[in-house]
């Protein structure tokens, strides 16, 4: 399936930093200088975690370092974040979107690094579930931090 992109490339965006109060306290992330995107790009928002079926709000939770996804109290959510991830492969794939701008430090959206897993606040080099699975399906991964740097550069791409 091809979906419709009009003349802009197709960029795929953590819907919280357009605006969407998904994440897991029930609030957005809203960045200005990823909503200027849209004038050059075409924005499609997915959140992940919602996405894969988790509710919000919702208890945090970190990548273990069995490579699982738990909140703090022990419940397994891995099976969500593979459903997001999978989503978010999938939408990639019928917008023809080669570019993703994700949501640093995310457990699902974080592209360099991420909580450790003990709930302490404390980050780790890594990737989340789904921008590691974006990356793995060819699609180029960078966080809203790395935007004002120009590392969007090229929307032909
Ligand atoms: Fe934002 Fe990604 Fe978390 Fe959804 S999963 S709230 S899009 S960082």
């Amino acid at each position: 399936m091809t979906a419709e992109s009009g003349p802009k490339p197709a960029l795929l965006v953590s819907a919280c930093l357009l605006g969407v109060c998904c994440n897991h306290r029930g609030q957005a992330s809203s960045s200005d200088a990823v909503a200027a995107l849209a004038s050059t790009h075409h924005l499609v928002g997915l959140c992940p975690e919602t996405a894969g079926g988790l509710p919000t709000p919702r208890p945090a939770a970190e990548i273990q370092s069995d490579g699982r996804v738990r909140t703090e109290s022990g419940d397994d959510v891995s099976d969500a974040y593979r459903r997001g991830a999978e989503a978010a492969v999938s939408l990639a794939k019928a917008l023809g979107a080669t570019r993703a701008v994700l949501k640093a430090r995310s457990p699902s959206c974080g592209n360099r690094e991420v909580y450790d897993g003990t709930f302490q606040r404390r980050l780790r080099p890594g990737e989340g579930i789904t921008a590691a699975a974006l990356r793995a399906a060819g699609v180029d991964v960078v966080s809203e931090e790395d935007v004002p740097s120009g590392m969007l550069v090229d929307p032909g791409a």
